[in-house]
């Protein structure tokens, strides 16, 4: 962090105001031009507030050097985290690390029918993980919200009769009683940045799938992330979920410039979901295929048996059939970015 002290500031007020920048347990190093003195902050900055500096009564203007998150960063852990979870099947799904993780499964759980089925077909096909909300976000108060705690209760029994660890969404913090057999907790484009729900996962002991708010800057998504591991828990798994842009054709717009530039400044996996990028079932295959080449740890996608009835995303979400054709044609693109299904 550097910081250029206002002209004509006394040295003796420079010097005592550096004291206290010390204590914070940064070393100050001096730059004393013939007009103006610069500071140089070495050290770890990232608790020191810039804000809070930019308006001291001595202080010209602040510039951030080092990037304002420090466990997500990858300078403080180069190799890439893989997030392990230990299925009911006896095998070990992951994401990152080399391997390639696939979520399937409709946007809500609907009936106990639907979601074993559902289950038992993406699990064929060679899906890791089972998707299903229970608990919706929806835009209309006169939509479908799911099934709530029922909903749940049919994605362990999908759980318990496929064995593939569930993935499914935290809309507020008073369910999270309900949530103890669920494996992965997703919070949604919508909670990216509900900083309360993000402290109190942060000390969960379960991996969160973090999804990209729709006008979220990749430093916020990082943030967000920072949130849940300053509690202790780096279990985080970063979602690009498509973007609010001016186009209308698609439901969001896909970063996939997300991928590689997420990946750079941190070590965590990073997964697509091209079903609420797109908004179109057909784009689902192009779009997965790109999430690959681009380098991302996995895809979420939405699967439904039956997509013109489906209570949610039904114009997204792609059959079983469908799925299964994903799946070989996945299966040949990330061997050859020499990384794993898992
Ligand atoms: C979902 O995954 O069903 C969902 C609502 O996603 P998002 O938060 O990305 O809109
Ligand atoms: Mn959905």
């Amino acid at each position: 962090m550097i910081i250029a002290i206002k002209q004509g500031v006394p040295e003796e007020k420079i010097r005592l105001f550096a004291a206290n920048l010390e204590k914070q347990g940064v070393q100050v190093h001096f730059s004393e031009g013939v007009s103006q003195t610069v500071l140089g902050l070495v050290g770890d900055t990232a608790d020191i507030d810039a804000d809070a500096l930019s308006a001291h009564h001595l202080v010209e203007k602040v510039i951030r050097v080092q990037e304002p998150y420090k466990r997500a960063n990858r300078k403080v852990r180069p190799d890439d985290t893989s997030v392990s979870i230990a299925g009911r099947d006896g095998a070990v799904h992951r994401i990152g690390g080399g391997f390639f993780g696939v979520i399937a499964g409709p946007c809500s759980v609907e009936t106990q029918e639907q979601i074993v089925s559902i289950a038992q077909a993406v699990k064929k096909a060679g899906a890791g993980f089972l998707r299903g909300g229970a608990f919706k976000p929806r835009t209309s108060p006169y939509s479908f919200h799911g099934l709530g705690a029922k909903g749940l209760d049919l994605l362990l029994e999908a759980k318990k009769a496929t064995g593939l660890p569930i993935v499914t969404e935290l809309m507020d913090m008073q369910r999270l009683d309900l949530f103890n057999d669920v494996d992965v907790i997703q919070v949604g484009a919508r909670n990216m940045q509900n900083f309360s729900m993000l402290k109190e996962l942060g000390r969960c002991k379960k991996p969160i799938l973090l999804k990209r708010g729709y006008a979220a800057t990749f430093t916020e998504l990082l943030m967000a992330a920072e949130y849940i591991m300053a509690g202790g828990n780096n279990d985080v798994i970063l979602c690009e979920r498509g973007i609010r842009t001016f186009e209308t054709y698609t439901r969001n717009t896909l970063d996939i410039s997300a991928i590689p530039a997420l990946k750079r400044q941190s070590h965590l996996p990073v997964i697509v979901d091209p079903s609420h990028a797109a908004g179109l079932s057909w784009m689902v295959p192009a779009l997965s295929k790109a999430a690959v080449a681009a380098g991302a740890d996995g895809v979420i996608v939405e699967v439904h048996d039956n997509p013109e009835k489906a209570l949610c995303d039904g114009e997204q979400s792609i059959t079983p059939a469908a799925f299964a054709e994903l799946m070989k044609t996945l299966e040949k693109y990330t061997e050859l970015e020499g990384k794993r299904l898992a």
